[in-house]
């Protein structure tokens, strides 16, 4: 532990933001993250209590307290030793993760949490600018063959672990790019893609085969799922070639609101519009981009991926952007002593939300309305949770302007025709059906077929889809060769 003390002496400090009108004129990264004396006072907090609830708060078990020593003491390159052992890709959750690991730090039972994520933000970033983040390609080759399907988070993750000790991988990817939401959901301002290319760089250098624009099996007719294939392959084509197929497809249905008048000019899922400014913002040039510029924007769905539409749309200069949230407005401040370690249900304010938006608690959409085909408004009901039960309040009908509407409510399940092409089991939800075993985890029903990430367990977070890729990986190299060193 370097300070005893500090926990005591120093203050959480937070990451700082660019000025709002500065950062709404692009789609820039705008946090500023902790200088090497701010990151020192903060890892100084960390009190390296016996148990170390912050290690299984954080879903790929960061070794968090020796970090955070290291950071103490300065020694930077045994800190990014530390924090890849755990963790392929720390600049994606130092950037994006919400951080269950803070929830769960002791401080946060009566104070504020160590700054565990901007010390992991602080490492990485120094990492790569000391030129400490080489590739590590394996000394000796097995033979055997990997397929990997999905270049999202877990699918990085999986490819670069099974590369790492010997397997010839092949990482296949429908779209044009790869990393998955990484790439193609998250808007540049949380995250910028030059992470994830120097990683496909890494990755490439590892001996990773890359496929983009190759589709495996095929998506249902009318499909919205983003898709820039330009060839097929079919799934029996891949488990002849291969020796094992390990699936990261992600779950990329989105949640539908089939109320009146979905059929209007106007009404979008968030994933129509968001991957189309990442395109613009990676120099692309689109016909007939879907933007908010001058519209009234209403957003509906409370989580992540409706406060990335209210940043999109801010950016573009939407007139008004309000979002909807189905569910009552939580408390501002969670009850720690019944809440923690785990993660508590608070109001969370996004950078995005500060940048401007209405924000609309326990609220309906009955029906959306158009003239001429043409989204002009929508109508909507309040609503109250009566024995968990959502019940309409008589009388409480209202009829909003709206011009461009983004449903962003979440994802049921994967595309099911990728399961289907390899005869893959669904789990009562739509998922892969396939365990988290310690031994012949993420194994699914078809012989040499594996399953990770949010495929497997439904719509996630970036650091699960990196444990499960990981964890796959392992489960991969055991199959192949009868045991494996790869860590879970
Ligand atoms: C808008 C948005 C914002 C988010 N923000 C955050 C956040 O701030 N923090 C966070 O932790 N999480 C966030 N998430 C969730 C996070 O992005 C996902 O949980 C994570 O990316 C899942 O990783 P994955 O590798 O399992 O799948 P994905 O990232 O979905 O990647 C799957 C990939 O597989 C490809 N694929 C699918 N089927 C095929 C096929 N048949 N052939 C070839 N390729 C195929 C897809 O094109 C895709 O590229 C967000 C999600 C969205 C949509
Ligand atoms: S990956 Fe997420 S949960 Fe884990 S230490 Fe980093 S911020 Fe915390």
């Amino acid at each position: 532990m370097g300070k005893v003390t500090g926990f005591m002496e120093y203050e959480r400090i937070e990451e700082g933001y660019k000025p709002v009108p500065e950062r709404l004129k692009h789609f820039k990264e705008f946090v500023i993250g902790l200088d090497d004396a701010q990151a020192n006072k903060q890892a100084a907090r960390c009190m390296d209590c016996g148990t170390p609830f912050c290690n299984s708060g954080c879903p790929v078990n960061n070794i968090i307290p020796d970090f955070n020593d290291m950071v103490y003491q300065g020694d930077w390159k045994a800190a990014i030793d530390t924090l890849h052992s755990t963790n392929n890709f720390p600049e994606f959750t130092g950037r994006i993760c919400p951080a269950p690991c803070e929830a769960a730090c002791t401080l946060n039972v009566n104070d504020e949490a160590v700054g565990i994520k901007s010390i992991e933000h602080a490492i990485i970033d120094r990492a790569w600018a000391e030129g400490w983040v080489l590739a590590q390609p394996s000394k000796f080759k097995t033979g055997k063959r990997v397929a990997v399907v999905g270049s999202g988070p877990a699918g990085m993750a999986a490819a670069q672990q099974l590369a790492r000790v010997g397997h010839d991988v092949t990482l296949f990817e429908k779209n044009d790019r790869v990393g998955g939401l990484l790439r193609y959901g998250i808007p540049d301002f949380k995250m910028e893609k030059s992470h994830i290319d120097r990683r496909v760089d890494q990755l490439v250098k590892e001996g990773v085969t890359i496929r983009t624009s190759v589709l495996i099996g095929e998506l249902p007719k009318g499909s919205k799922v983003t898709n820039w294939a330009k060839e097929t392959i079919s799934a029996a084509q891949l488990q002849k070639d291969f020796d094992a197929v390990l699936l990261t497809g992600g779950s990329e249905q989105s949640r539908d609101l089939p109320v009146p008048g979905r059929e209007l000019e106007g009404v979008h899922f968030a994933m129509e519009f968001l991957p189309q400014q990442n395109k613009v913002n990676a120099g692309d040039k689109l016909k007939g981009q879907l933007r908010a510029d001058g519209k009234h924007v209403i957003v509906i769905g409370g989580g992540d991926t409706g406060s990335d539409c209210v940043g999109t749309s801010n950016r573009h200069g939407a007139v008004s952007v309000t979002q909807f949230e189905v569910m009552p407005q939580p408390p501002v401040e969670e009850n720690r002593p019944m809440t923690w370690p785990y993660w508590p249900i608070k109001l969370r304010t996004s950078s995005s939300h500060d940048e401007g938006c209405d924000r609309e608690f326990a609220i309906s959409t009955k029906e959306f309305i158009g003239e001429k085909g043409k989204l002009t408004g929508l109508k909507t009901v309040r609503v109250e949770w009566k024995e968990g039960k959502m019940v309409e309040v008589a009388g409480s009908e209202q009829v909003l302007k709206a011009d461009l509407v983004l449903l962003a409510m979440g994802f049921v399940n994967p595309v099911a025709t990728v399961l289907e092409a390899f005869g893959v089991d669904k789990d009562g939800r739509g998922n892969a059906k396939a365990s988290t075993e310690f031994t012949g985890g993420y194994v699914t029903n078809v012989p040499k077929v594996f399953a990770a990430g949010d495929i497997r367990r439904g719509q996630s977070l970036v650091v699960w889809a990196i444990r499960e890729g990981r964890q796959a990986a392992r489960s991969v190299d055991e199959y192949l060769m009868g045991a494996s060193d790869l860590p879970r």
